[in-house]
């Protein structure tokens, strides 16, 4: 199995398209038409994770922050990325990112978080918007089953939990063809009506050009008839953080206790809050000071997350418990996550998590 089958598969899950704009996610180093040995799954690539790559036989490794942020102008080994580049080339391992892209979808890297702490009735905290289109076409009513069907099989029509969704109303379409046109209906220079059905589907912008090809590949006239629209929905299942509810409320001091063994944490770094018992809590993987309005907009008691500078504890304001639990720690469990994603679909080789502990951070008690 190639590298590029692993991670077409990836994609579809979690796809590039939903990566924030100064992300880098995808394969970084390698071939993708390489054959897969086995993967090595892990937060950060290092040199030592590259040698455990290695020891382990594995010629992919999987990280969830990208070895490359920013372009590199030379490549003579001067800092780890430039090293660590050289090593896997010099090995024949590739490298591939799946960064924000998880960050960003249902059951990606926060709803692993959420899952950590028991969170019930999770959604995305912050969902985004510009991400959705919607296809209006016209078609004769005995085309309308075909075009449905390979539209669903393109990806349009999911919405939540179901799929299939569409929507179809029945008119009168009128047309004359000229002279050179082979209409399926009707004749040359003669005005024409016929009862035909308008069909509406929305479906991941990213999709765009798979669903206008199902389109033409399925539409029985010489010309179709559509609307594309970009629509301005949120799109609940892609976007940032994510909230949800404890299983029953606690305490303060129970919260942290529970935070900090839930998932295993040498230290939190908290703010007060007036409130007297968390129930509702939102959390965001690595950075996540951006998401603190929202996290209050919808009443979140606290606020897991990482990254968090001095001055921006005080955003709290007494309201929300932001819980600073370290970018490593917050994260970490993304591993598992990407081994699970991975070992569901595939068992024609082994993907193994990186036993490296990755933190540059120690803590000195
Ligand atoms: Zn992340
Ligand atoms: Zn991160």
């Amino acid at each position: 199995m190639t590298i590029k089958e692993l991670t077409d598969y990836l994609e579809k899950i979690a796809p590039l398209s939903y990566q924030e704009d100064y992300d880098n996610c995808g394969l970084i180093v390698g071939d993708s038409n390489a054959e897969i040995t086995n993967v090595l799954v892990s937060l950060d690539v290092t040199l030592e994770v590259i040698e455990e790559a290695i020891a382990k036989k594995c010629n992919l490794i999987i990280a969830h922050h990208p070895l490359i942020f920013k372009g590199l102008k030379k490549l003579n080994g001067k800092n780890y990325i430039e090293k660590s580049v050289i090593k896997a080339i010099k090995n024949d391992i590739a490298i591939y990112a799946i960064h924000t892209n998880l960050d960003n979808i249902t059951n990606g890297v926060n709803f692993k978080i959420a899952e950590k702490l028991n969170l019930q009735n999770v959604s995305i905290l912050k969902p985004k918007s510009d991400t959705l289109m919607k296809l209006t076409v016209f078609c004769p009513k005995e085309n309308t089953p075909r075009l449905q069907d390979a539209f669903y099989a393109a990806g349009a029509g999911e919405i939540g939990n179901y799929s299939n969704c569409s929507f179809k109303s029945t008119g009168i379409g009128s047309f004359k063809p000229n002279s050179v046109a082979a209409p399926v209906i009707g004749q040359n220079n003669k005005y024409e009506e016929v009862e035909e059905n308008r069909i509406e589907v929305v479906f991941p912008a990213y999709l765009e050009g798979k669903i206008l090809e199902a389109m033409r590949k399925n539409h029985s006239y010489e010309e179709v008839a559509y609307y594309l629209h970009k629509i301005e929905n949120d799109n609940q299942g892609v976007g940032s953080g994510a909230i949800g509810y404890l299983p029953e409320a606690m305490s303060k001091s129970e919260f942290l206790a529970y935070l900090k063994n839930s998932m295993n944490l040498n230290v939190i770094r908290f703010t007060e809050t007036k409130a007297e018992k968390i129930k509702k809590v939102a959390v965001c993987g690595g950075v996540g000071s951006f998401l603190l309005a929202d996290a209050k907009k919808q009443g979140a008691d606290a606020f897991v997350t990482a990254d968090y500078k001095y001055h921006e504890f005080f955003d709290a304001e007494n309201q929300i418990m932001i819980a600073d639990i370290g970018h490593f720690e917050s994260e970490v469990y993304t591993k598992d996550l990407i081994v699970e994603i991975i070992s569901k679909k595939f068992t024609n080789f082994a993907s193994y998590l990186s036993e490296i502990d990755t933190n540059p951070i120690k803590y000195y008690h």
